[in-house]
């Protein structure tokens, strides 16, 4: 078994680490000895995702998600569109995600037109939702407990019928008002959550490449690994993090 994964916009979009989040699928399929790469598709890149297998947008400030609206609506859209039609994976993270939305108003009144692949919008606002937070998954998303670390000041809203990524335990998720997060759409994940959200969630991690191997062989499954020290930095974060009252 193979998996391909594209690395969409790595020069730009890559906050807190966010790269981290690849090589942590790279590590978990290696250390099965399923075959993998990671081809980068940097701004001004003509490629096409013809041939990916999954494909991963980390996150960005609200000048960088400008500064490449320019190259995004040179192609890159529709090519995004009709992948996650034909139910192409992808994670996406913080700005990539609020990236395949409809739109975001930035809090200075900037208005950047998205791609529309899932139904959803953001708006900026003056106090950013920072910090340590925690969420669960939905069943179709694995049903695992997240610890992640958000900071944005996109308040997104999902569309009719769109299932988030989660429900929020701790923080603020999507908008800090519906009390959810992220979005499961299709084979899309998105979430707000930077950094090492994979490290530190190997179930999540493992649910997306699972999802990936079973839209390409039909049938996959993967075995164990030894978690212990990403259970233990899970648990920690998890411990640390008050539950919402
Ligand atoms: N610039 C966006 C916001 O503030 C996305 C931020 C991010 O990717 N961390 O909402």
């Amino acid at each position: 078994m193979e998996l391909k994964i594209c690395h969409m916009y790595p020069d730009v979009l890559n906050l807190y680490g966010d790269r981290g989040n690849v090589m942590c699928m790279q590590k978990r399929l290696s250390w099965r000895g399923i075959e993998n790469s990671v081809t980068r598709l940097p701004i001004g890149s003509n490629a096409s995702l013809a041939g990916f297998d999954l494909v991963f947008i980390g996150g960005g400030q609200d000048f960088e998600q400008q500064v490449l609206l320019e190259d995004l609506h040179r192609g890159k859209d529709r090519e995004i569109l009709a992948a996650v039609a034909d139910g192409l994976p992808f994670l996406t993270i913080c700005g990539g995600y609020q990236m395949l939305g409809n739109y975001y108003e930035t809090y200075d009144g900037v208005r950047c037109d998205f791609i529309g692949a899932v139904d959803l919008y953001t708006v900026g606002s003056k106090q950013r939702m920072i910090g340590n937070y925690k969420f669960r998954c939905g069943g179709e998303s694995g049903g695992s407990l997240v610890v992640g670390f958000e900071n944005h000041s996109g308040r997104t809203f999902l569309g009719e019928g769109v299932q988030p990524l989660g429900k929020v335990l701790a923080g603020f998720g999507n908008n800090g008002k519906d009390g959810t997060e992220g979005v499961r759409w299709r084979n899309v994940f998105g979430t707000y959550s930077h950094g090492p959200l994979l490290p530190k969630n190997p179930a999540l991690c493992d649910h997306i490449l699972l999802t990936a191997l079973q839209r390409k062989y039909g049938k996959a499954e993967l075995a164990p690994l030894d978690d212990a020290a990403e259970l233990a930095a899970h648990d920690a974060m998890a411990a640390k993090i008050r539950d919402r009252v």
